[in-house]
């Protein structure tokens, strides 16, 4: 049986493995593709395509793109796009300037409610990848503000904590027109973080593809109920780790894996 893991981030965004590292661990763990498919970059699909060619291990160029809708972020998949794309890189390059501005209005938040953090720590640790709460996260951690990153979500920056901020400017219609218009396959990220199903049948009407049903933190029962969710509302299936290397310890790269058929019905989905 060949699996895939189509949920993987590198240091391109809040992973931190580099292409090469996240090749030879899908090797290792015996997979036959991985989707890198970081927050609002393609950056590092070219060199991994490169490093893996001559492999056995596919590379599904893929992104995860942060989508608004009403008060919550809405994180959608795009797989099989054109990475190098030229409409797609101009946008993304405006979704980064605006996580950059967001950081900082996220710091500021922070200092109010009395946790100093220097933006220069943030994005040390982004490097030249996109920056996201996960880096504040590691911030906080590197300066002693907290024990771990779940400790800085749970306390300060995640969706419900008091320093978080919202601020992403597109709509999932949007990301899942700029999915398509780069000739990708669009999937709803970890559809239970909605806590509201109902939305999935209005993003399916805005042209959504696909449910990624397969999911760490998604239970046996709330699988069930997303592939048959799935199979009313003609989306296809997908499924992946979200691994994020050390970032997020106790998920491990290939933790949730696919059978191939369902790669191949992705692919078949590509316009
Ligand atoms: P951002 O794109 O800046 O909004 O950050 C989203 C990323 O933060 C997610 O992809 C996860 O990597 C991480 N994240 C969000 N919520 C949590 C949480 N409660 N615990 C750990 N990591 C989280
Ligand atoms: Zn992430
Ligand atoms: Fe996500
Ligand atoms: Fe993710």
């Amino acid at each position: 049986m060949k699996y895939a893991d189509l949920h993987v981030h590198s240091l391109a965004s809040d992973g931190t493995y580099t292409p090469g590292q996240l090749i030879r661990e899908s090797i290792n763990r015996k997979l036959s593709a991985i989707a890198i498919v970081d927050h609002d970059t393609v950056g590092a699909i070219g060199e991994a395509t490169a490093i893996a060619a001559g492999t056995d291990l596919e590379i599904i160029p893929g992104i995860e793109l942060t989508a608004q809708y009403e008060n919550q972020e809405v994180h959608i998949l795009g797989y099989f796009l054109d990475y190098q794309n030229n409409a797609l890189l101009e946008k993304l390059k405006s979704m980064q300037q605006n996580r950059i501005e967001r950081v900082g209005k996220i710091i500021r938040n922070l200092e109010e409610l009395g946790v100093k953090l220097n933006p220069e720590t943030v994005f040390n640790i982004s490097g030249k990848g996109t920056v996201g709460r996960m880096h504040i996260a590691r911030a906080l951690v590197k300066d002693g503000h907290v024990g771990s990153t779940s400790e800085a979500f749970r306390k300060h920056i995640g969706d419900k904590s008091p320093a978080y901020v919202l601020g992403f400017r597109l709509s999932p219609r949007e990301a899942i027109k700029i999915i398509n218009d780069a000739g990708g396959v669009s999937v709803l990220a970890h559809p239970y973080i909605l806590h509201n199903d109902t939305l999935i049948a209005e993003f399916a009407k805005d042209g959504l593809q696909g449910i990624e049903a397969y999911y760490p933190e998604h239970s046996q029962s709330m699988i069930n109920f997303y592939l048959d969710l799935a199979k009313s509302l003609d989306l296809l299936v997908t499924g992946g780790s979200d691994f994020h290397g050390s970032a997020k310890p106790e998920i491990k790269l290939g933790m949730v894996k696919i059978p191939f058929e369902l790669v191949e019905k992705l692919r078949l989905a590509k316009k």
